[in-house]
């Protein structure tokens, strides 16, 4: 079993998208076993993006990221980090496949709807980022 963190982007809030994307995470099997919804300070942003800081992009992420309310949840299942990176679809929404989320919902590289983990070391350090024991069901 492994776990992931998912976060559905101020873009897809904003559009009332929580509950479509969510379902389509249920729909692949993968467990949510943590949900909340918050908003990011700009500070906030930009910790959870420290491996970005160098980017040209990291400025203008991080003010998006902390423009609106974001929903962070956390995945369970077999293999889930490479799952849920498939069923997101590439980064650029132009590169993403058919029935990926981004396919479907992004609106630009950017603002492409959903985040998720990229590797075992990343997903524990994002998932306490945002949730403590007692907020993840066992
Ligand atoms: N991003 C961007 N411009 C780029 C690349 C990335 O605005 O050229 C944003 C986008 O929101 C992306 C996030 O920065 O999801 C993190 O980038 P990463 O390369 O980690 O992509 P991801 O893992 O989200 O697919
Ligand atoms: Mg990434």
């Amino acid at each position: 079993m492994e776990q992931t963190l998912a976060i559905i982007k101020p873009d897809a809030v904003r559009r009332n998208l929580t509950g479509e994307i969510l379902a389509m995470i249920q729909n692949k099997g993968l467990k949510i076993v943590g949900l909340k919804m918050i908003s990011l300070t700009k500070k906030q942003a930009e910790g959870f993006y420290q491996v970005h800081k160098d980017k040209p992009f990291f400025d203008s992420l991080t003010d998006f990221m902390s423009s609106g309310p974001i929903v962070v949840a956390v995945l369970e299942g077999e293999n889930a980090i490479e799952r849920y990176r498939n069923l997101m679809g590439a980064t650029n929404p132009e590169n993403a496949e058919p029935g990926t989320i981004r396919k479907k919902y992004a609106l630009d590289i950017e603002q492409n709807s959903v985040h998720g983990s990229d590797s075992p070391e990343n997903a524990k350090i994002e998932i306490a980022y945002f949730f403590n024991q007692q907020e993840l069901v066992g």
